[in-house]
């Protein structure tokens, strides 16, 4: 079983203490630094890279790149440099944090549908190994830059392969009409006008995501069947033998028990035996693979833990739960209206009695984390975990009411060690200027 198949983390275990991840016992981690508390847990993160690898393995040229957006912290950098994983970074940020972090920027894969010129700047300078070029106002400044820097860049051409996947409508990106990427019709005029005005950029391949949380197997082999379609075309139309294909991330992970996705290996079967029918039926070579996995890779290793305040209960209606975070460390349920597992760690042993209402603290109503669970009987001081949040949501929070951002712990063999620490209110204010003449 692969993780992404898993609610819990690798490590995750009930012992006669209590409730273990990493061999740190949670109500301890929470009494340590504090709720709410983003818990990751190392083996888990080294677990399904190792997976990603192993799956493969049997293809002969293929590079794992971590989609970083799902949780960029620098400790999370020096986890995949250990891997062997790239990244792929869609800002000055994420460029900013990987370079810091002393990581290969060859590695590094920079997408995004409105990369700045500063952003660009940057890539170029910091000697970023690609950059996915999304669209015709970007040939044109990375083209300019390229010749202002007189530097050569390798680039792969996004494209939008016009294939649906069931998954959230904001988390689609594959089909037609999306804000990424080349259109189909589009990629003869972007490779003439690369081409013709732009030599120093390197056209290397292209480039295809689907969407996220993607449960469907088929849509993998569709989408390399697109880009094989285009290496013939492209061979055809310009003599140019294009030789590496980024297929994106996507792959879903276990928020509920309703959630059934795939393991690794099926989708790197799927994806290596498309490469090797499409490779036949086009005549052409056999590209290096580029995957572009976020949330499969961090989103299981990682919980939340709340703890519990005030209780209310709706005459005749729901008992509202309320935690000491929310939508501003983690919107995916306000934005997404995503399901979560819950359990209460200081409870576990105890049967579920009630259906409640887990919800934030912030001042929105939709400001929910889980909408009517089963859980032993709440009371104030109790600690609830929320499981796989360790994609999109601490990468996502905000300081929203001002609410300062939660402390993140990284747990593996007993040991807990700050990754990100809680902001203070002085960081808070550390950005905040007040004119003269309002003093
Ligand atoms: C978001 C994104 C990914 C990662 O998606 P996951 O669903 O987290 O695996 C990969 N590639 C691109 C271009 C993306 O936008």
């Amino acid at each position: 079983m692969s993780a992404n198949q898993s609610i819990f983390p690798k490590t995750y275990q009930i012992t006669p203490t209590g409730v273990e991840i990493g061999g740190c016992n949670l109500l301890e981690l929470a009494k340590k630094y504090g709720t709410p508390l983003y818990v990751y847990d190392e083996q888990t993160i080294i677990d399904i890279c190792t997976d990603y690898k192993n799956s493969f393995a049997k293809y002969h040229d293929v590079q794992p790149l971590f989609a970083s957006k799902a949780f960029m912290t620098k400790a999370m950098c020096a986890i995949l440099k250990k891997q062997n994983f790239g990244l792929d970074v869609v800002s000055g940020g994420e460029i900013y944090t990987a370079y810091k972090s002393g990581f290969d920027m060859s590695k590094v894969m920079f997408n995004g549908n409105n990369k700045t010129l500063d952003e660009l700047k940057m890539a170029l300078e910091y000697g970023i190994g690609h950059i996915s070029v999304d669209n015709f106002y970007e040939i044109e400044l990375l083209g300019k830059l390229s010749q202002e820097l007189n530097k050569n860049q390798d680039i792969l051409l996004r494209i939008t392969p016009g294939i649906e996947c069931h998954t959230h409508e904001y988390i689609q990106t594959g089909h037609l009409d999306s804000k990424f990427g080349f259109d189909l019709t589009q990629i003869d005029e972007a490779i003439t006008s690369i081409i013709s005005k732009y030599p120093l950029l390197q056209i290397k391949g292209l480039h295809a995501h689907l969407g996220s949380q993607i449960f469907e197997t088929q849509v993998f082999a569709d989408a390399v069947d697109v880009i094989f379609e285009q290496f013939k075309h492209i061979k055809d139309a310009f003599g140019i033998e294009l030789t590496e294909m980024n297929i994106g991330g996507g792959l879903g992970i276990t928020y509920t028990t309703e959630d059934n996705p795939p393991s690794i290996q099926t989708i790197a079967d799927i994806i290596i035996e498309a490469i090797d029918v499409c490779s036949q039926k086009y005549g052409v070579n056999k590209p290096k693979i580029y995957l572009e996995p976020g949330r499969s890779i961090v989103g299981t290793a990682g919980v939340a833990l709340y703890k519990v305040g005030s209780i209310k209960q709706v005459p005749n209606g729901r008992k509202y739960v309320s935690l000491d975070g929310g939508m501003a460390d983690n919107p995916r349920p306000s934005m997404y209206q995503a399901k979560y597992t819950a359990v209460v760690v200081n409870k576990i042993n105890e049967t579920p009695v009630e259906t409640v209402t887990l919800a934030g603290r912030f001042c929105e109503s939709g400001d929910i984390i889980i909408e009517d669970i089963n859980l032993p009987k709440l009371e104030s001081g109790d600690v609830v975990c929320v499981f796989n949040t360790g994609a999109y949501g601490y990468s996502m929070s905000s300081n929203y009411n001002r609410v300062l951002k939660p402390a993140i712990v990284l747990v593996n063999s007993a040991q807990s060690d700050i990754i990100i620490r809680r902001e203070s209110y002085d960081d808070l204010l550390s950005c905040d200027e007040v004119p003269d003449r309002l003093l």
